[in-house]
């Protein structure tokens, strides 16, 4: 069989976080920090909206740029938030920027992707990454290009600058990030979104955890509720909505990562092509979902910010006096050095904290590197305390 499996399949190798899973797998009762998904329950009304959809018949397609009602919500976001003017695909007029809602934020990605590249392009991406970037390029016939970002993790205009060639279609950004918790000052933004301007590329914006940003990320206001701050991003800057696509989603924030849905908004020409692939692939959403999720719009998330908020800062507070933490200002990870006097590679350290009964990701997972390791803090804080413990004891 092996003969007929196509490049873009067998070029990919998902070894070295399988053998994790595998590993973890073989543990009784394991402390898990390397979930990448949040532990608190859907909100009521969210779930309810969705039950109700279901028995109330919403079962069926929904139109392929998502359900009328979500987009409303979302659109409406948009111009809270971002003081955007990007209505669903489809509305007539001479709308620059538009909105489709898709099979959450992987398939807004994969999308994009296969909406700009084509074989022999490139795009632009840190090191260390998301996981599926650079597959997703695979995927395409076409290459990320990584852009080293260590010690500060953060996606420079300076450290892109050299990456850019007549090959590259976009850079892609992604912020808080994951493995890190990074995101970027305005200023930072600012001179990213100009370079890529100054050289024809698109920038995207992966916006997954921009729900989750701590007080000290905070500092650019909402647009139409200056009082209330909000994380940096190109997407708040003037004429954004023009070059910058948006990639946001629902399974993080609000806890359902099962229900598969997310958004993508930003300038026509591309949300267009997007919404034409869609109708051939995933076609839609899943429609009582996409349902339950217009009653996220509803939903008050603050309270559990602070408490991954606390999480983290146990994270910082019990790992800085052994090595060396980056402080993550969103999302719910933090991406640890292995301590230098250990001499060993994250995957050997991952390892390590196996027998202690602890998971975590190696670095080797998300970068070209194997020096760091991923802590998931979307864990319940008792058993994060001891992990941490465990860590600690493994680092001495
Ligand atoms: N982007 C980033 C940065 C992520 O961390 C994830 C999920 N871990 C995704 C996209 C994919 O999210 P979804 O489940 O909505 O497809």
């Amino acid at each position: 069989m092996h003969e007929l499996i196509a490049d873009r399949a067998s070029a990919i190798d998902a070894s070295g976080i399988r053998r994790i899973f595998a590993l973890a797998a073989t543990l009784d009762n394991p402390i898990n920090l390397s979930i990448g998904q949040p532990d608190f329950p859907v909100p009521a009304k969210v779930r309810d909206a969705a039950c109700e959809a279901i028995e109330q018949g919403h079962n069926g397609y929904t139109p392929n740029q998502g359900h009328p009602d979500l987009l409303v919500r979302i659109c409406n976001w948009l111009k809270t938030d971002l003081g955007w003017d990007a209505p669903p695909v489809g509305t007539p007029g001479e709308h620059t920027a538009m909105t489709m809602v898709t099979s959450g934020t992987s398939g807004a990605l994969l999308l994009a992707f296969m909406a700009l590249l084509d074989p022999g392009d490139e795009c632009v991406i840190a090191d260390p990454y998301f996981v599926s970037y650079p597959h997703l390029a695979t995927m395409c016939g076409a290459k990320a290009v990584l852009v080293d970002t260590y010690p500060d993790f953060k996606l420079t205009a300076s450290r892109v600058e050299p990456m850019l060639n007549e090959k590259t279609k976009f850079v892609l950004l992604n912020t808080p990030s994951n493995p890190a918790g990074v995101t970027l000052s305005r200023e930072e933004c600012i001179e990213l979104r100009d370079l890529c301007a100054a050289r024809g590329v698109l920038l995207i914006s992966d916006e997954i955890y921009d729900e989750f940003v701590f007080a000290d990320g905070q500092t650019d206001a909402c647009a139409q509720q200056p009082q209330t701050k909000r994380c940096p991003s190109p997407a708040r800057l003037d004429g954004a909505a023009e070059n910058v696509l948006l990639i946001r989603g629902f399974g993080k924030t609000y806890g359902c990562t099962g229900w598969r849905l997310g958004y993508a908004s930003g300038p026509r020409a591309v949300i267009d092509e997007m919404g034409k692939l869609q109708q051939y692939t995933f076609v839609c959403a899943p429609a009582p979902l996409q349902l339950g999720a217009s009653a996220c719009f509803d939903a008050d998330m603050g309270e559990v910010v602070k408490d991954y908020q606390a999480r983290r800062d146990m994270v910082v507070q019990r790992l800085s006096p052994m090595t060396k933490v980056t402080v993550p200002s969103g999302a719910f990870y933090a991406f640890v050095q292995v301590p230098q006097a250990l001499a060993m590679s994250g995957t050997q350290f991952a390892e390590k904290l196996i027998e202690s009964n602890v998971l975590v990701i190696p670095g080797g997972a998300f970068s070209a590197r194997d020096t760091h390791f991923r802590i998931s803090f979307a864990t319940d804080p008792k058993k994060l305390a001891q992990g941490l413990d465990r860590i600690v004891d493994a680092m001495k």
